[in-house]
């Protein structure tokens, strides 16, 4: 290939979005930049100048309004979605300012994460995960959780993960932001190897010192580049080395099935939030959205997305997500477990709580009185308490508490239907224990 041509060039890209009262904000005007393998680009400028915005449309997690985008050769901007999840999966790697790693997986199992997207066969995931790993320096935490790990470590941890299905272009925004000076110089002397190899990265900073780093500088002002520094060092391009065929494989069907799934999962809800009462929404949501969000949720965050789709949710008025295994035909569902619901907790930035559940039809009994009654179990994690918050309303005595959950006391509230099925009429069944399945339960509430 010639290592004159860029692997990226905008041509007039344009992005405006709908601002408040319908009046449009231009994010972008008229862009053109021409970006070259082994190219350190720095892009520079104040804040609401348009560098995620122009970060999200090289990284095909957004599209321009106007102008040409061509990246070795493709016409972006003509691409399916299909075709851009491939090439963000296949040829796109993002280091962000928080790592966005799976707190409680290992180092290693994130690095894999888009191989298995990609549809690695396991021992070579392995393989070449590990091989990230120490050529990070990271050869002995490999089997570390990664919430385990320091900042520095996390982020050469995403570094490895944003390596793993060989990108030719690193997006980075503010990936050293979070960090010490010592860990954040570690991080930037990696990303600056990264383009000595050839690779293209392109980070977005503040930081001036962090800036001149770069092989280049771009500065944004109101969505105009006003400077560029101009490129002045071109590797021998790597897509020479790499088949970049946009040739749909099987991912890509996989990718085209589960957008399609959430599709229409959204849209299911959307015609549910108009019709149902709030709290019915909130149930329609949950058994709307069982068992894809887990999915888009480990999909979105390896691929680089994760913000957008939560955003798309949240749009929607949804305030509640219920994540639950997918239970396919003839196969049980593998249950969620705690850590699972602390990972949420971690990885997914505005959540408020997370409240993990089980539910299951037991036998309930109270002397010689049974009945079976769905009982629920929950937990509550409160991230970000409000000042609304309240439990739910019991008729009489009171509701789990805090107390009770720390201290694991067997207490149940139970409904009005069960008290009239198993507790003879003039008993108080607060202070009464009731049998659940096998274990005595102290009743503290009616509802
Ligand atoms: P930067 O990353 O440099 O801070 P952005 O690309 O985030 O800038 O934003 C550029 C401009 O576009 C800002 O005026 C911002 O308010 C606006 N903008 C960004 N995203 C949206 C959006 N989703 N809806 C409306 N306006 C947006
Ligand atoms: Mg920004």
């Amino acid at each position: 290939m010639n290592a004159d041509r860029p692997l990226i060039a905008l041509e007039g890209i344009g992005r405006r979005y709908e601002g408040k009262r319908g009046a449009p904000v231009i994010a972008l005007h008229s862009v053109s930049l021409k970006l070259y393998a082994g190219e350190f680009v720095c892009i520079t400028g104040p804040s609401g100048s348009g560098k995620t915005t122009l970060m999200n449309i090289l990284g095909c997690l957004d599209r321009p309004d106007g102008g040409t985008y061509s990246f070795a050769g493709h016409e972006v901007h003509r691409l399916s979605p299909d075709g851009m999840a491939w090439l963000r999966l296949n040829a796109l790697g993002f280091v962000f300012q928080n790592y966005n790693l799976l707190g409680s997986v290992t180092a290693r199992e994130n690095v894999e994460m888009p191989g298995v997207y990609a549809g690695l066969a396991p021992s070579e995931r392995r393989t070449r995960a590990l091989g990230l790993l120490a050529a990070l320096g990271l050869m002995e935490r490999g089997g570390h959780r990664a919430a385990a790990l320091s900042g520095g470590e996390q982020q050469r941890v995403s570094i490895a993960r944003a390596m793993m299905n060989r990108a030719l272009v690193i997006l980075a925004d503010e990936p050293t932001g979070a960090l010490d000076k010592v860990s954040g110089h570690e991080v930037l002397r990696l990303l600056e190897q990264l383009a000595a190899n050839g690779h293209t990265v392109i980070l977005i900073t503040h930081n001036a010192d962090i800036a001149a780093r770069g092989t280049r500088q771009i500065h944004l002002l109101d969505g105009r580049v006003i400077s560029d520094s101009g490129a002045v060092y071109r590797a021998e391009s790597v897509v020479a080395r790499k088949e970049l065929s946009l040739v749909p494989i099987g991912t890509v069907s996989f990718f085209a099935r589960l957008a399609e799934y959430f599709r229409s999962a959204l849209a299911a809800i959307r015609g549910n939030l108009l019709r149902a009462r709030r709290w019915r929404v909130a149930l329609t949501v949950s058994s709307i959205v069982l068992g894809v969000w887990t999915v888009v949720t480990m999909l979105t965050i390896a691929e680089g997305t994760y913000r957008y789709t939560l955003s798309q949710l949240s749009t929607l008025g949804a305030d509640q997500v219920e994540v639950a295994p997918l239970r396919r035909e003839n196969e049980l569902a593998v249950a969620l477990t705690l850590e699972d619901a602390l990972a949420i907790a971690q990885e997914v930035s505005n959540v408020r709580s997370v409240v993990p559940r089980i539910d299951q039809l037991l036998p309930v009994r109270y002397g010689s009185n049974s009945t079976e009654a769905i009982v629920e179990g929950y937990a509550a994690i409160v991230i970000r308490p409000r000042a609304d918050d309240h439990t739910p309303q019991v008729e009489h005595g009171q509701f789990i508490t805090r107390w009770n959950n720390e201290n694991r006391h067997q207490v149940a509230v139970i409904g009005w239907q069960i008290q009239d099925d198993l507790i003879p009429p003039g008993v108080d069944p607060v202070g009464q224990y009731v049998m659940v399945g096998d274990l005595p339960f102290l009743v503290v509430g009616v509802l």
